[in-house]
């Protein structure tokens, strides 16, 4: 059977969860066994090798988990569950980030960094000298592997946000969880391969927040920027706890990034 074919079929069986991106994902999981031609023989071997992914996506796993790595920002990015999946949505963080960086002002930490996927990308794309933190080892350990997928080498350190931070950066950045309880409520299953750790942000998806205002400071040089992304529903209460900030919306045009700046 050729490539095409394969898709076709394996575009039908996905169907009853991935709906009209079915075709696209067939063809995303036939690429990550290594077919580039819709003309490639497939083999029955080749058939079987795809059963699992196919009944681990079929089980409501995330395309990004089955394959195991994902772009962000043109970049690529071990996966797994141990992480969140990283969003389009968080690419103009990264946008946001790299304005800042100039000069030899491009020590930057990334604080709850999960896969690295921001870090990463200031470091290759804006040459960012790069600390890592996350509270989990298993997110470290991911990060490591990505920065050397990408060949660049970032600091890591194990730390409940800034507790075991040591030393001040030119630019602060993090993705902390935000959801809700009455988010993760709203989210049901379609959350339950993602680690509840990367997503959820206390009762009103807040704390976080509340406990970076109270020591970002100590880790920011002087005329340093800590940017923050947040849910769309969140800038006034975020806006509230850093008092002087501005607001960066998506490329959907929701809010999505906090700045707040300390003058020199
Ligand atoms: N944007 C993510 C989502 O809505 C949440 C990310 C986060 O909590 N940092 O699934």
């Amino acid at each position: 059977m050729i490539v095409r074919r394969a898709e076709q079929k394996i575009a039908a069986l996905l169907a009853p969860v991935a709906g009209e991106d079915a075709r696209l994902e067939a063809s995303f999981l036939l690429r990550a066994q290594g077919f580039r031609s819709p003309y490639q023989n497939v083999t029955e071997a080749d058939a079987e090798a795809l059963q699992p992914l196919i009944e681990r996506r079929l089980s409501g796993e995330p395309l990004q988990y089955v394959l195991g790595e994902w772009e962000f920002f043109g970049l690529p990015f071990f996966v797994d569950k141990r992480v969140l999946i990283p969003r389009p949505d968080t690419e103009i963080l990264v946008e946001t980030a790299m304005k800042t960086l100039t000069g030899d002002r491009r020590g930057v930490l990334d604080l709850c960094c999960g896969s690295g996927c921001i870090g990463i990308a200031l470091a290759v794309r804006a040459s960012a000298r790069v600390t890592a933190a996350d509270v989990s080892a298993d997110a470290l350990a991911l990060t490591e592997r990505n920065a050397a997928k990408n060949g660049v080498s970032v600091a890591t350190v194990q730390s409940d946000l800034f507790a075991s931070v040591e030393g001040t950066f030119d630019l602060i950045v993090s993705n902390p969880p935000y959801l809700s309880k009455a988010d993760m409520d709203a989210r049901g299953a379609v959350l339950r391969f993602e680690p509840e750790l990367a997503l959820y942000g206390g009762e009103d998806g807040l704390d976080f927040y509340r406990r970076i205002a109270a020591d970002y400071r100590r880790h920011l040089k002087p005329g340093g920027t800590l940017l923050l992304e947040i849910g769309m529903t969140q800038r006034q209460a975020v806006e509230a706890l850093f008092g002087h900030s501005e607001c960066v919306c998506d490329y959907g045009g929701r809010p999505r990034v906090i700045a707040v700046k300390e003058y020199d």
